[in-house]
């Protein structure tokens, strides 16, 4: 599919091939695969770079150079001179976070009015619903805990859906604060039902006034901009956060994120057609970890699993939290390709498994019956009666993180991770060894 030319139909007006065909990067896992620094690769190629959902529960880590960088709600696509950034309808905004990460940037030298824009549908996430979040979190038992980063987004969704969110393109309306008024008091009926701590409606509304001014020059409708952009040839980069088994959807429900952040969510989260989008990347790690509570078939709890946290540095980028961690899962990895149809796999991380004299792979669950899953069961009481069917490879036991050609890795690791490609049909694109951009190898592209 590269470089395809564009006759998807009438409006389209550019005939042509462009610089890197539009392409969706999605997490294969649980979230944390990498995702920032396989963007960070692939940046370089396009032209607009579009997130198209979740909210700033995601980090995205990018080292350039000396310097490193923790984008939450803004594509890492800013640190790269002449690219549009676009904050798509999909994501869910808090108007102080965007502010505090805009500061940071400038303060590192980097200029984003003109280069970033945000649509005037994303919602966005407001005191109340954070107040919402931490209060429902608090009052659930030990075990219905989601393990929610309390940041609100979970309510922000829920009153998108519900119909009374609060839009960027509404901060410029002149019944703006008004509305603010009614939306507290409508909350503290809530928390108050729930027992707990009221919102000041003074305190609140203040924080908000001089909100218009300063989100202004930022909100677009960038559904225009991106089809404009796409008929203009221009290479477009639709980023997701989290991972395909913390969708909505198609995750480990419960236990999921508020979006759709499979490759699906992608045009929902962007006014950008089906037809439009050339191919779908999946960004892989070549161990599995997870964030907060929720099923994880190959977690270790010993002292493999505390060296992958440990190499992997698998301490989340937005809260720190240590991450759970385990063993490569093709169950997951083979169902997260049925639902986003991967034209490849980005891996990541191959490095981290370096010193290991033996790597597991889970090829399949079993059901305490004997029968086997080869994809992930949808229902997590049938999850939670079976166990991984493993298969052991020898570790290569020597560095790869300065390897920058797929011929010099190991045989061992080419080995390990061919198989990977094999038990998921999925074919290898990219492989990552380390943080830096320089640690990738390109098979084929
Ligand atoms: P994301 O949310 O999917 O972008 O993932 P995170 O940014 O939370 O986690 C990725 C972390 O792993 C960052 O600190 C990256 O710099 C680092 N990283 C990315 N690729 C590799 C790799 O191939 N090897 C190693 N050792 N670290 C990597």
């Amino acid at each position: 599919m590269n470089g395809r030319a564009a006759f998807a139909g009438p409006p389209v007006l550019f005939v042509g091939v462009k610089a890197m065909p539009n392409t969706v990067l999605v997490g294969a896992q649980w979230g944390d695969e990498g995702k920032g620094k396989i963007i960070d690769v692939l940046t370089q190629q396009a032209d607009v770079i579009v997130r198209y959902q979740g909210g700033s529960n995601a980090g995205h880590t990018v080292i350039v150079g000396d310097k490193k960088y923790v984008l939450h709600l803004i594509p890492s696509g800013i640190l790269h001179e002449d690219k549009l950034c676009v904050i798509g309808n999909g994501v869910v905004l808090e108007p102080f976070d965007l502010l505090r990460e805009l500061n940071e940037l400038h303060e590192k030298g980097i200029e984003t009015k003109g280069r970033l824009l945000i649509s005037d549908r994303a919602h966005l996430v407001m005191r109340w619903h954070r107040a919402l979040d931490q209060a429902d979190e608090a009052r659930r038992s030990a075990g219905k805990k989601i393990g929610t980063t309390g940041r609100g987004i979970g309510p922000t969704y829920g009153a998108k859906v519900g119909r009374t969110g609060m839009r960027a393109g509404d901060v410029l309306k002149a019944d703006f604060l008004d509305r603010v008024v009614e939306q507290v008091e409508a909350a503290n009926a809530t928390l108050a039902s729930w027992g707990a701590e009221l919102l000041d409606v003074a305190e609140i509304t203040g924080l908000y006034r001089e909100l218009p001014d300063k989100i202004a020059p930022y909100v677009a409708d960038t559904v225009k901009v991106i089809h404009e952009a796409d008929r203009a040839g221009k290479s477009i980069l639709l980023e997701g956060a989290q991972g395909t088994m913390l969708d909505i959807d198609f995750g480990t429900y419960p236990f999921v994120t508020s979006s759709s952040s499979t490759a699906g969510g992608a045009c929902t989260g962007s006014g950008l057609p089906p037809r439009r989008i050339d191919r779908v990347v999946g960004v892989l790690k070549c161990y599995t970890t997870r964030v907060g509570a929720g099923p994880f078939p190959t977690e270790l709890d010993d002292d493999v699993g505390e060296m992958l946290r440990r190499r992997g540095g698998e301490y989340g980028a937005t809260t720190g939290r240590s991450r759970r961690c385990g063993w490569f899962d093709a169950v997951v990895a083979r169902y997260a390709a049925q639902v986003n149809g991967f034209d490849f796999w980005a891996m990541t991380k191959l490095d981290v498994l370096d010193e290991l004299p033996v790597v597991r792979i889970c090829v399949a669950y079993e059901r305490d019956d004997g029968f086997r899953y080869e994809t992930f069961p949808s229902d997590l009481d049938e999850l939670a009666r079976c166990k991984p069917v493993y298969e052991e490879m020898p570790g290569w036991q020597t560095s790869t993180s300065e390897v920058t050609r797929y011929e010099d890795l190991p045989l061992k690791a080419r080995a390990y991770v061919e198989r990977l490609s094999s038990l998921t049909g999925v074919r290898i694109g990219i492989l990552s060894v380390g943080p830096a951009r320089e640690s990738t190898m390109r098979l084929g592209l």
